[in-house]
């Protein structure tokens, strides 16, 4: 395992919880609606940051840094968190559009929202074959 410093980001999908709860009768498309707007998520966030892991909802992003995060790099972060919105807001724009399904799942996606929480710390980094994940972080 190595450490280091990093900024970490996690884009959490808001009324996720509700939104399962509201719409148990149509799970799979809730599901599939909650996916493919993680999917946005992921493909939105530009290097250098990486995907550490999934947890239900939420994406959970790292970028490594080298010493202390000086103003130009908190700009720049910025423009990747915006990056990740605009690709969110995209996305789920284009759910609404092409929808065909009428169920509530399918309907109420314009009801989600995507909030962001970021930390810097010191980080631990555990490699595994081609993945390398969060290990844990102060
Ligand atoms: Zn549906």
């Amino acid at each position: 395992m190595s450490t280091g410093r990093a900024l970490l980001l996690i884009a959490d999908i808001g009324g996720y919880t509700r939104f399962m709860k509201l719409h148990r009768m149509n799970l799979a498309h809730a599901q599939e609606s909650v996916a493919r707007l993680l999917e946005a998520v992921i493909d939105g966030a530009p290097k250098p940051l990486k995907l550490s892991k999934l947890e239900g909802d939420a994406a959970l992003f790292y970028a490594p840094l080298d010493g202390q995060v000086q103003d130009g790099a908190l700009a720049r972060f910025a423009a990747h968190v915006l990056s990740i919105r605009r690709a969110f807001l995209r996305r789920r724009a284009e759910m609404n559009l092409d929808r065909v399904c009428t169920c509530e799942g399918c309907t109420l996606v314009s009801d989600l929202t995507l909030k962001f929480a970021i930390h810097e710390g010191e980080v631990g980094l555990q490699r595994v074959k081609r993945m390398t994940e969060l290990a844990g972080w102060t």
